[in-house]
């Protein structure tokens, strides 16, 4: 077991919103986990909470055995780079002045790495995610959708992360270029043992990649299941009505 978390997290002072309560829940080493629920149901919160670009209110989130929801900074920088994020919009998250070269090695070289290393690596996620070793001089805006995004995947992965959390990753995407993406991702959890949250407000893409699926509505799990067996067979109302909702 990589990982668990039993988080809530509030926002305001009195308990304005309660965007997640009780998700509680176990994520193995080399599982994908899909998170899915409507827009509001707390998904994006849960996954910042975890990779603690936001502190979590209350509870605990376990990374092998450790609590990180509560570790002072110094310690936490460490298990931070263990959990590493993918975004929505590749285009906002990708630093528009900074060459492919630079995105892909400011952060190792931050914890550590030589140039002459980080470089190297580089050059070698570029392949694996399906770039040409020529991005390396170039900037982001001169890549397409998709190759944005298979740049922010490969600045995670640079991290050499245990666990990867997408957050609605391939939704910006058009449709073949989203099936693209999504067989990158597959292929790359396989090859490298990777955990994975998945989150989409989509439970038909989570499905394609994951083998468990949570729930999420109003900030609580509702269901959760293999995913064969949710897109099949959902326990909820609710969940039958995010397959209906899919056109
Ligand atoms: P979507 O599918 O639209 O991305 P989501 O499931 O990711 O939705 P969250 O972004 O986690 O949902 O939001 C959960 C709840 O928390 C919502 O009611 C939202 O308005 C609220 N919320 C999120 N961020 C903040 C914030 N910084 N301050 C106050 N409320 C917030
Ligand atoms: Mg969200």
């Amino acid at each position: 077991k990589t990982f668990s978390t039993g988080s809530g997290k509030f926002f305001g002072k009195r308990r304005v919103v309660d965007a997640v309560q009780d998700a509680s829940f176990h994520l193995y080493k080399g599982e994908t986990i899909g998170i899915v629920g409507e827009s509001g149901s707390g998904k994006s919160t849960l996954g910042r909470c975890i990779v603690r670009l936001l502190a979590p209110s209350k509870g605990r989130v376990l990374l092998e055995g450790e609590d990180i929801a509560h570790m002072p900074g110094a310690e936490l920088r460490e298990r931070r780079r263990r959990i590493q994020m993918i975004f929505q919009d590749p285009f906002s998250s990708l630093n528009p002045r900074s060459r492919v070269s630079r995105i892909l090695t400011e952060g190792p070289i931050a914890y550590g790495a030589t140039p002459g290393d980080a470089r190297k690596r580089a050059g070698e996620l570029l392949e694996l995610v399906g770039l040409d070793a020529s991005a390396m001089s170039r900037f982001p805006h001169e890549f397409s959708g998709g190759q944005r995004q298979r740049i922010g995947i490969a600045r995670a992965l640079a991290l050499d992360p245990a666990i990867v959390i997408a957050d609605e990753a391939v939704s910006a995407l058009d449709v073949s270029i989203q099936a693209q993406v999504l067989d990158l991702l597959a292929d790359l959890k396989a090859r490298l043992n990777l955990s994975m949250l998945f989150i989409t407000h989509d439970l038909r893409v989570a499905a394609r990649i994951c083998d468990r699926i949570i729930v999420m509505q109003k900030g609580r799990i509702i269901e959760t299941g293999p995913a064969d067996k949710v897109l099949r067979d959902p326990d909820t109302d609710y969940t039958r009505s995010l397959l209906d909702a899919i056109p």
